[in-house]
């Protein structure tokens, strides 16, 4: 979507603004739909990796981007408080002002995501919430500043309906999906005054790495294309759309909602 600036110039929706994405692993992470909209847009984008073996698939894709050579690219472990520290400064340092950033991370064990809820334990709750949710508190906390010195900006992360519905096996990761559309919130009251604006995306379901760890998938997929309104699933790019959306000035009255990109599946009680 480019508006025409005077006769000869196309303005892209994002120009000029800095963009700091969180989440990609792989050409099929969410957080690289984002990433593709935004710099489609224009925007300059920075992009983390979680860890060393992932590096070079977020180098990989970062080459296929006009630009990419001055693009920073920093390590951000959230579980260690003194990486999500560092990113912000490092970004600062480089940047001096932020616009956008896009929390797109998740991590549950494997036994926390099958099996029964009852089975829960302390050690899967807490490694789910703190990667999941609380993550998002902690880096919105150290990205406050240069969101400000860009006269505010906009903050998302990426929920799904086991939030407020029951999806079988979703268990501790729907617990976590709760407690993060509830920091939303809170951030959202927190950071309005600063004109930060914080909003979730309650994406459908998408085959990424994150999902393949749910068991079901494909089943959730199938039951999609029977029961939304729209008798399809969604795509990668539509959710990343929906990220340009809130990170867009189309955006600048949308806070501390959760916006559904799931062809209006959760609208539906009976099918
Ligand atoms: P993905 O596996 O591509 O992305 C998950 C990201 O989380 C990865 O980049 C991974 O490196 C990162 N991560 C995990 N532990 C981390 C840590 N300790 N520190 C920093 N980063 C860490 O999968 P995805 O589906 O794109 O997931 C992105 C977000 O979208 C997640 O929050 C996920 O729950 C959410 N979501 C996914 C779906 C879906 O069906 N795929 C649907 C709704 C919401």
């Amino acid at each position: 979507m480019l508006l025409m600036k005077g006769r000869d110039t196309a303005m892209g929706l994002m120009d000029g603004r800095k963009c700091l994405i969180m989440g990609v692993a792989n050409q099929r992470s969410i957080a690289w739909g984002i990433a593709q909209a935004l710099h489609r847009e224009g925007a300059e984008l920075a992009f983390t990796y979680a860890m060393e073996r992932l590096k070079d698939n977020v180098v990989k894709l970062m080459s296929t981007l006009d630009g990419h050579e001055s693009m920073p690219l920093l390590e951000c472990d959230v579980q260690d408080s003194s990486q999500v520290e560092g990113l912000f400064t490092s970004l600062g340092d480089q940047w001096g002002s932020l616009d956008t950033f896009v929390h797109s991370v998740a991590f549950a064990r494997q036994e926390d995501l099958s099996g029964n809820f009852l089975d829960l334990t302390w050690e899967g709750y807490a490694l789910a919430h703190h990667v999941s949710a609380y993550s998002l508190i902690e880096s919105s906390k150290h990205a406050r500043p240069l969101l400000e010195a860009a006269g505010g900006g906009s903050i998302m992360t990426l929920s799904y309906l086991a939030a407020d519905r029951v999806v079988p096996k979703y268990n501790v990761m729907a617990t976590a999906k709760a407690a993060l559309e509830c920091n939303v919130r809170y951030l959202a009251s927190e950071l309005g005054p600063s004109n930060i604006r914080v909003n979730a995306i309650s994406a459908g379901p998408l085959k990424t790495l994150a999902a393949s760890a749910v068991k079901g998938i494909g089943t959730a997929r199938d039951i999609m294309e029977e029961k939304a309104p729209l008798r399809r699933n969604v795509t990668q790019e539509e959710v990343g759309n929906v990220g340009l959306f809130l990170a867009s000035p189309l955006s600048t009255c949308v806070t501390g909602e959760t916006i559904y990109a799931d062809c209006g599946f959760n609208i539906m009680a009976i099918g």
